[in-house]
């Protein structure tokens, strides 16, 4: 058998499967989200079942959703875990999480994700900040870097903006390539998300916040006065008394959150 091969079945490279195979690693992962039987927990990719597996004896009752249809198909017929999940197979970057709401219980959503959507899943889940209690992520460790980084380093950019934009970031675990079958090429991370209360979330447009950080972290070399050119002039970002011969990497959230709020003001 190759390494490809985990379980019985072939890791297909297309969904980014990378299945985890190190139980100390598990153990820790399955110890920071924590299940409890009353929580509303969803997992994104459960794969073969590395996490599922522990997570179910704890909390009982488990949603996932998964797009490789042979592996969810595989969960459905679980004799052990079938009964205890309910199974969504397609895309989760497509998925309305906020119709797995019941009552006041606020999703615990969790992962090992594939790294090759890990971003774009990212900011999919973001929109539905408010109806999560917290999430935890397996992603490269690169990413988890980002996702933290404070201004003035060379990780800080876009992702790390929109991250803390909407949660609390907090790397939580280390892991290697070797605890996983077959063995990504870099290493990874554990990331926990904690949504911040929608008053601490001042932006009037997201989509404004997102589009100051494209144009600004696009050209990261530049001063704001020249990236944002496009958007609005070196006189007015003085006036919002933010240095217009300043680059990107020097810009705290708020600062961002101020520029896209005065665009959203002064732009029909
Ligand atoms: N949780 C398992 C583990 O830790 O061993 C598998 C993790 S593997 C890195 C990623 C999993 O996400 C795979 O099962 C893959 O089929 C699934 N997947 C890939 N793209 C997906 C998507 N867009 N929506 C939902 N699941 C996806």
């Amino acid at each position: 058998m190759t390494d490809k091969v985990h379980l019985g079945h072939r890791a297909r490279k297309r969904f980014g499967q990378n299945f985890l195979n190190d139980s100390n690693i598990i153990d820790k992962i399955v110890t920071a989200i924590d299940p409890k039987p009353t929580d509303n927990l969803v997992e994104i990719g459960p794969g073969l079942g590395a996490i599922t597996e522990p997570v179910v004896e704890l909390s009982d009752r488990l949603t996932v959703v998964e797009l490789d249809r042979d592996l969810a198909e595989r969960l459905i017929h679980h004799p052990f875990l079938g009964p205890k999940l309910t199974v969504h197979q397609g895309d989760a970057m497509k998925f309305d999480f906020s119709s797995l709401l019941k009552g006041d219980a606020k999703l615990k959503i969790f992962g090992n994700l594939p790294y090759n959507v890990s971003t774009p899943l990212l900011f999919h889940l973001f929109e539905f900040a408010d109806q999560v209690e917290h999430m935890h992520f397996m992603l490269q460790k690169e990413v988890v870097n980002r996702m933290v980084a404070g201004p003035g380093t060379k990780a800080y950019g876009r992702l790390s903006v929109m991250t803390q934009y909407y949660c609390h970031a907090i790397p939580v675990i280390q892991v290697p390539p070797t605890c996983f079958k077959p063995a990504p090429k870099v290493d990874s991370a554990v990331v926990r998300l904690i949504p911040k209360d929608a008053q601490q979330r001042s932006a009037k447009s997201t989509k404004v916040l997102n589009t100051v950080c494209l144009e600004a972290f696009n050209q990261r070399r530049k001063t704001l006065r020249n990236s944002l050119s496009n958007l609005m002039t070196a006189e007015q970002l003085s006036d919002l008394g933010i240095d217009p011969s300043l680059r990107a990497e020097n810009i705290s959230l708020s600062q961002f959150i101020e520029i896209a709020n005065w665009i959203y003001d002064n732009k029909e």
